[in-house]
C-alpha cells in the first residue's frame, strides 16, 4: 500500500527465537528491530518508527500481557498493532491478550507463512486507519470557521466521520456523537427518513449519471429537541465499475432559509404550520386568522409586479409592527405569508372568539391608510376569516376553516372579516357542486330563460322582455342566477351560458315577433357578464346569433354593467361600438352601484341607463334618493339616453317616477320574471287584459 519500508519490533527473550524471525522478515522486506525484555521493547517504541510489535507472552520480568497492559493504555487500541506470539500450551492466555487490544496472534513454533500474511493484514489495516484519520484531520481543519458540518462516508467499512461542525449543528460536543452512520440516521426526522434512504441508494445503486453530485434537504433532531432543516450534498468516489466507495459531503442548517419568506421576511407556510401544531399541543386556546388581498390581481396588472411586491412588503410590515407586534397580546402571534397575496395570523392563548374579531377588526382598521407605490396612493384591502379552536383542533382543520371564512367575507365585498360557521361548510359543500354540475347544464338542458316585461310608463304598454336566465338544478331545484351566475364567472362558464341565453332569448323573440307582430316591435334584453364581454369573439359571436335566429337587431339590447365599462373602459368603447355597428341597443344595468367615470360615460354610445332597484325602492321614505333619481334622469337626458326605473314594486314609485319624467319601468308592479310558457300565454291576451293580467 506504500513505498515505505515498514519496521517491525521483535520482543523475545530468546535470541535464538528472535534471529530466526529477523532473518525472515528481512528477506520479506521489513525493517527490524529486537528488544529482548519489555524494558527495551518500550524504550524501542519511544523512539519511534515502529509500525509493528511482534511480542513474546512468555518472558522473565514483566512479561509480553503486562507489557501490552501497559502499550494499550498509552497508544490506545490499534494505534500500533502487536501480534502476540506464544507457545501452544499457553493458549488460554491468547483471549487475555486480545481482550486487552492484542491485534492478533501467532503461536509457536513460528509457521512463518501464516505470521507474514497476519502482519501485513495488521500493517495494511493500520495505514488505511491512518490514511482516513488524516484525511479526517485535514476536513476538520478545513471546516472550521465553516458553516458547514462535514460528512465522510466509507461505504466499504461503512465507518461514518462526522466533523465536530456537523454534530455541532446537531447541537452535540465532538464526544457526544459517535462515527457512525446510525449517529447520523437515528437523528433523521420519521417522515423523511424513507426518502432520504431511496435518494441514497438511487444515488449509489441506480442513478444513471454517477458524476452527478448528491444533493437531499430533510429534518435533522437536534439536541434541543426541535427538527431543524438540513441541505446535505456530497460527491461519490466510485471503483472503475462505477461501484461507490465512498461518499463526501457536507451539510448546512438552511432552516431559517426555509423558515421564512424571502420577500416578506415573514415566517412562512411551514413555519406557521410547525408553531400552530406546536401551540394547539400544549392545549393553548388558538385562533386563526386568514388574510388575502382583495383585487390584488388588478395591483399587479395594473401597476406591475413590483409594485405588487410591495405592496405585500408594505401589509407584511403593517401587519408585524402595526397590528401584531404592540405586545398587546401575551404570546406574540405569529404573522406568515402563505405565498401569493395569502397571510396567515395564529393568535395564541386568547380567551374568547371575541379577542380575535377584535384583532381582525384591527386589521382592516390598519388598511385605512393608503399605501404609497411608485408615488401613487393605493387603498388595500383585505378579506379575512376567523376560525377558532376551542379544542384540540388539527391545524390542517383550522385552516381550511378559516380559508372558507375567508372566502365567505370575499364573497360579500371583501374588505371585512367572517368567522367560520358550520353552514359555511355546507355553502362550499353547495358551491362545489354547483361549480361541477354547471358545466354539464347546458347539455343536460338544465337552463330555462324567464323574461320580466318592460313597459313604457305613462301608458304601460309593453315594450319588451328582459331575459333572465334560471337553472333546474335536478338535485337544489330551481337556482336564480345570483346564486351561480358568480361562480359561472369565476369558472369561466359564463362565456357559454351566455351565449346560450343570447341564442334561446333571440330565438324565442323572433318566434314570437311572427306570431304576435306590435307596432313597434316587441325586443329583448340579455345580459352580458364581464368575462363575456371581454372575449375576444363577442360581437363575432351576436352578430351569428342574430343571422340565425333571424331576429332582427334593433330587438335586441345587450345589459352591461358599470364594471365592465370601467375595467378597460378605451377597450369598451370599442367593443360597444361595434356592438352597436351591429344595430344592437346597449344598456348600463344597475346604474348607480359602481364607480362610472362621466368623462367615460358621455363617450360611449349607450342607448339607456337601467337606474338600480335600490335607488327606487328608497326612494318614497328618502329624499336623498329621490334626489339621485332625478339627477340620473336628467343626465340620462342630457346625454341623450333613455332611462328604465328597475325595481318598481308600488304604485307609490310608479307615480314618483311618473312625476320626475321616467319614460320606461321594469319591476314586479308591471310583471315578475315568468316563463316562456306564460309569457306566452300574456301575448295572446288583448292588451287591456294583458296589462290587467300583468298588474294583478
Ligand atoms: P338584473 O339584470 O339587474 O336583473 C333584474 C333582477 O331584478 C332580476 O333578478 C329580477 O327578477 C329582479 N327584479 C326585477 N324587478 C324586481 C322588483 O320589482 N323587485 C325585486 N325585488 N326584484 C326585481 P334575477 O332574475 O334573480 O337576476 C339577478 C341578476 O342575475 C340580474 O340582475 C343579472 O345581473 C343576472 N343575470 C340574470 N340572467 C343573466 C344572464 O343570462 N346572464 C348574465 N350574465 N347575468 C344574468
Ligand atoms: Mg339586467
Ligand atoms: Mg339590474
Amino acid at each position: 500500500m506504500t513505498e515505505r519500508t515498514h519496521k517491525l519490533l521483535v520482543v523475545d527473550d530468546e535470541f535464538l527465537n528472535r534471529d530466526l524471525l529477523k532473518q525472515r522478515l528481512s528477506r520479506n522486506g521489513f525493517d527490524v528491530a529486537e528488544a529482548e525484555n519489555a524494558e527495551q521493547a518500550l524504550a524501542a517504541i519511544e523512539r519511534g518508527g515502529i509500525d509493528l510489535v511482534l511480542l513474546d507472552v512468555m518472558m522473565p520480568g514483566m512479561s509480553g500481557i503486562d507489557l501490552l497492559r501497559l502499550l494499550r493504555g498509552v497508544h490506545g487500541p490499534s494505534e500500533l498493532p502487536v501480534i502476540m506470539a506464544t507457545a501452544v500450551a499457553d493458549s488460554h492466555n491468547i483471549a487475555g491478550a486480545l481482550d486487552l487490544g492484542a491485534n492478533d496472534y501467532v503461536t509457536k513454533p513460528i509457521d512463518y507463512r501464516v505470521a507474514l500474511a497476519r502482519i501485513r493484514t495488521q500493517l495494511e489495516r493500520r495505514d488505511a486507519d491512518r490514511a482516513i484519520r488524516q484525511s479526517e484531520e485535514r476536513y476538520a481543519l478545513a471546516s472550521r470557521g465553516t458553516e458547514e458540518g462535514i460528512w465522510d462516508w466509507n461505504l466499504l467499512s461503512d465507518r461514518m466521520y462526522l466533523s465536530p461542525r456537523w454534530k455541532e449543528i446537531a447541537g452535540y460536543g465532538e464526544e457526544e456523537v459517535g462515527n457512525t452512520v446510525r449517529e447520523w440516521f437515528s437523528r433523521v426526522h420519521p417522515d423523511d427518513r424513507t426518502p432520504l434512504r431511496a435518494r441514497l441508494d438511487h444515488h449509489l445503486h441506480s442513478c444513471d449519471d454517477p458524476s452527478r453530485p448528491f444533493a437531499v434537504e430533510y429534518r435533522l433532531l437536534h439536541k434541543d429537541g426541535s427538527y431543524r432543516w438540513m441541505r446535505a450534498s456530497a460527491h461519490t468516489v466510485r471503483d472503475p465499475e462505477g461501484r461507490a466507495l465512498r461518499m463526501t459531503g457536507c451539510q448546512v442548517d438552511i432552516t431559517q432559509q426555509k423558515a421564512f419568506d424571502p420577500l416578506t421576511g415573514l415566517p412562512n407556510r411551514l413555519q406557521f404550520l410547525d408553531r400552530a401544531s406546536q401551540a394547539l399541543a400544549s392545549g393553548l386556546k388558538c385562533a386563526v386568522m386568514f388574510l388575502d388581498v382583495d383585487r390584488f390581481k388588478l395591483v399587479n396588472d395594473s401597476l406591475g409586479h413590483m409594485a405588487g411586491d410591495a405592496l405585500l412588503v408594505a401589509l407584511a410590515r403593517r401587519l408585524r409592527e402595526g397590528v401584531f407586534g404592540d405586545g398587546a397580546h401575551e404570546v406574540e402571534p405569529v404573522v406568515a405569508r402563505f405565498g401569493g397575496d395569502e397571510f396567515a395570523v395564529l393568535l395564541i392563548g386568547i380567551a374568547s372568539l371575541r379577542d380575535a374579531e377584535c384583532a381582525a377588526s384591527r386589521v382592516l382598521e390598519a388598511l385605512y391608510e393608503p399605501v404609497s407605490l411608485n408615488g401613487k396612493e393605493v387603498f388595500c384591502n383585505v378579506s379575512v376569516g376567523i376560525a377558532f379552536a376551542e379544542t384540540l383542533t388539527p391545524v390542517d382543520d383550522l385552516l381550511r376553516d378559516a380559508d372558507t371564512a375567508m372566502y365567505s367575507a370575499k364573497s360579500q365585498g371583501g374588505a371585512r372579516y367572517a368567522v367560520f360557521d358550520e353552514t359555511m361548510r355546507r355553502r362550499v359543500a353547495e358551491r362545489l357542486e354547483i361549480e361541477t354540475g354547471l358545466r354539464k347544464a347546458i347539455e343536460r338542458n338544465e337552463l330555462v330563460v324567464h323574461y320580466q316585461p318592460k313597459v313604457h310608463l305613462s301608458s304601460r304598454r309593453l315594450i319588451g322582455f328582459e331575459a333572465l336566465v334560471r337553472w333546474r338544478h335536478p338535485a337544489l331545484g330551481m337556482i336564480g342566477p345570483n346564486d351561480f351566475i358568480p361562480v359561472a364567472e369565476e369558472t369561466g362558464a359564463i362565456v357559454s351560458i351566455g351565449e346560450w341565453v343570447t341564442r334561446e332569448a333571440c330565438r324565442q323573440m323572433a318566434e314570437w315577433q311572427i306570431r304576435y307582430p306590435k307596432q313597434p316591435p316587441l325586443s329583448v334584453s340579455v345580459n352580458v357578464s364581464v368575462r363575456q364581454f371581454r372575449q375576444p369573439d363577442l360581437v363575432d359571436s351576436v352578430a351569428r346569433i342574430l343571422s340565425e335566429t333571424g331576429l332582427p337587431p334593433s330587438s335586441l339590447q345587450l345589459e352591461i354593467t358599470e364594471s365592465i365599462v370601467m375595467h378597460e373602459p378605451e377597450a369598451a368603447i370599442v367593443t360597444v361600438g361595434r356592438l352597436k355597428q351591429l344595430g344592437v341597443g346597449i344598456q348600463l344595468d344597475d346604474f348607480g352601484t359602481g364607480y362610472s367615470s362621466l368623462s367615460y360615460l358621455c363617450r360611449m354610445p349607450l342607448d339607456a341607463l337601467k337606474i338600480d332597484r335600490s335607488f327606487i325602492t328608497r326612494m318614497p321614505e328618502s329624499a336623498a334618493d329621490a334626489e339621485i333619481v332625478r339627477t340620473v334622469l336628467a343626465l340620462a337626458r342630457s346625454l341623450g339616453m333613455a332611462a328604465i326605473a328597475e325595481g318598481v314594486e308600488q304604485d307609490e314609485h310608479t307615480e314618483q317616477l311618473r312625476e320626475l319624467g321616467c319614460q320606461f319601468a321594469q319591476g314586479f308592479c308591471f310583471g315578475k320574471p315568468i316563463s316562456a310558457q306564460e309569457t306566452e300565454a300574456l301575448l295572446a291576451m288583448p292588451p287591456e287584459r294583458a296589462a290587467a293580467a300583468v298588474a294583478g
